[in-house]
This record gives C-alpha cells, structure tokens and sequence, in this order.
C-alpha cells in the first residue's frame, strides 16, 4: 500500500474554485504515481475552515474518483496557517515511491520537495517569455524576465544622454544605478530610479539599445548578480539569453527556444501592432537578424545554446503546445 500526500490552494471560497483545484490535484497526483482514479483505495481531504462552499470530498467525487473511499473534515485553526488550504491523502495498492504533489500556493508547504530553476534561454521573438509567463503561474513559481532588466539599463542611459558605445560612462551609470523588480498580482514591474518604467522599456527603439548595452561587461555583470540573487530565493523561471551558460549553469531544467527569423519577425510584429505601435515588417525582420547578430557575437555571455539544454524549435508550434512539452519535461521530474 502507498500513502501519497498531497496539497493545493484555492484563490476563493467558492464551489467552481473548489472543484477546479481537487480535480487538478487529484488527477495530477493519479498521472504522477501512474494511478487510474478507480486505482485509489482511499481519498482522505481536509480543508482550512475558511473553506465552507463545497465539501472537497463531493469535488473528488466529482472528478471521477467516486469508486474510493471518500472523506473530508474539516482541520483546526492554526495562526499563521496557508488560508483557502485543502490537503489530500491518497492511499493506494503498489509499493512503487509515492510521489507527493504540492500545487499552487501549496507548493511552499514542501520546501523539502524541492526548490528548482528553469532557464529559458533564445533570441527575440522565439515565444519564450509568453512560454514563462504562462510556465511559472502554471507552475506557481516567480518569473524573472532578465530581458527587461537589460532594456532598464538602456533606457536609463538614453535619459541620461550616454551613448551605449561610451564603456566608462555607462559604468559610472551603473554604479549609481537604481533597479528593482518588483510583484504585482503575480505581474513584474520593473522600477527605475523609483517609477514604474514596464510600458517604457518595450518601445521599439529600446530594444536595439539593449542589445547594445547588453554586451558591456560592466552592464552583464551588475544584472547577473541580481538575477542570481532573485533566483536563489525561490522557484522561478529566468527567460533570457544567457541562463543556461552564464546566470545559473546548474539550473535543474534548461531549454533553448527557437524559431526561424520570418516566424519570429512575425510575432514581434503582431505582438508591437497590438500593443499599439506602428511598425513596418521587413524593418522588424532586419532588427531580428541584426540582434541575433549582436547577442550571437558578443565576446561576453553570447547566446548560444547551453550543452545540456533542450533544444525547442517553436517555429510550427503554438504556445499552448510549448507550455505543455515543458511543463511535461519539468513534473517528470519534480
Ligand atoms: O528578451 P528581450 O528582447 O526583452 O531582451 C532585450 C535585449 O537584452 C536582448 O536583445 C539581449 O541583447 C539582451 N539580453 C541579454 N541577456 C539576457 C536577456 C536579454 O543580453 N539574459
């Protein structure tokens, strides 16, 4: 017999939330243990008593598990205790490892489980910053786009009239340089010289300015140690370019995303046209080839391909696959 544990969150007491979370954690802890529902003797749940709209047990049931023994109660109050908490043992035939699954703001009861990276690394358009965004609040871990954090660098340069070609001022700069990241609703905001400058640092002309700044060691070396010191803290996945070869080479999962230049000159353009800018196509694509050309070329941290990161070509794929191929990758092994 096997005795799998298990924990979630729901963001509100209500019966939809309820029933969403107990069916996803149940049916990823079957996947994860390679049970059927029917397989599982005994479903035992309890919640925290600020949950009171649905017995989480009648979700199990709910979710096709109506053929285990079902049982829910209700847990005493604990200060200090994770709110809107339901918790699940699972006990099932077999003498294979258990394997115990902490989702959502549950993912922090289990520390011990592990705490893990995720480097996203490619060039501009692959699709992986969407992929981490949508990775990481799947995952319920951070997401640390170090891509903005290099436009910060650029545009605070450009408010401060110092050519990215111009190495010792740029240093003074970043001596001096006032950056943070910060959380919003799960949403990063990156804070330069004290104002929120997210909507700023996506202007077009930004982006070839960060390339430029990107390759100054004075500016790579500021922006490692804090992406190091952001991942050291917590779960998270880092999109970038330089993740997996340079930021954190021991991260426990590393991919490369791609896709070919008309496939990404492409998604920049409709991503830029939504946001509201006016942008011609072919000089998008040119801008592509030549930032490629600048990150690939660097004599610092070029991007380049980790050895043991898998390679991802996305160019025929949407992201709703890529999501599901990586996040497939990572609960293999967490
Ligand atoms: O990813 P994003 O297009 O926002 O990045 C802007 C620029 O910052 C890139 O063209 C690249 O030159 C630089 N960058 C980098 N290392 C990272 C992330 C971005 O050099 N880890």
């Amino acid at each position: 017999m096997r005795a799998i544990r298990g924990a979630t969150t729901v963001a509100a007491d209500t019966p939809q939330e309820i029933r969403a979370a107990v069916s996803e954690l149940l049916l990823e802890l079957a996947a994860r243990n390679g049970l059927k529902p029917e397989e599982c003797a005994a479903v035992i749940l309890s919640n925290t008593s600020d949950i009171r709209s649905l017995y989480p047990a009648k979700a199990a049931r709910e979710a096709g598990f109506s053929a285990s023994a079902l049982f829910s109660a209700q847990e005493p109050e604990i200060d200090g205790a994770l709110a809107l908490c339901i918790r699940v043992l699972v006990l099932a035939e077999g003498d294979g490892k258990a394997a115990h699954v902490y989702l959502r703001g549950a993912r922090n009861l289990r520390k011990d489980l592990g705490k893990f990276s995720v480097a996203l690394d490619g060039p501009s358009g692959s699709g992986k910053s969407t992929v981490a965004k949508i990775l990481a609040r799947e995952l319920d871990i951070l997401y640390l786009d170090t891509g903005a954090m290099y436009r910060a660098c650029a545009l605070k340069a450009a408010e401060a009239g110092v050519s990215p070609d111009d190495e010792p001022a740029v240093a003074r700069l970043m001596d001096a340089l006032d950056l943070s990241i910060e959380y919003r609703d799960g949403a990063q905001h990156t804070i330069l010289d004290g104002h929120d400058v997210s909507g700023e640092i996506r202007r077009p002309e930004v982006s070839m300015a960060a390339s430029k700044i990107s390759a100054l060691g004075c500016v790579r070396k500021k922006m490692v140690e804090m992406q190091r010191k952001i991942a050291a803290e917590q779960s998270c996945v880092l999109d970038g370019r330089d993740i997996g070869t340079a930021v954190l080479p021991q991260a426990e999962f590393k991919f490369f995303v791609t896709a070919t230049v008309p496939v990404r000159a492409r998604r920049r353009y409709d991503e830029l046209c939504a946001k509201g800018f006016t942008v011609d196509y072919s000089a998008l694509e040119q801008e592509i080839e030549e930032r490629d050309r600048n990150d690939e070329t660097r004599a610092i941290s070029p991007l380049r391909r980790a050895e043991d990161a898998e390679l991802v070509d996305t160019s025929d794929m949407s992201i709703e696959e890529v999501v599901a191929h990586i996040r497939r990758r990572i609960q293999e092994r967490v």
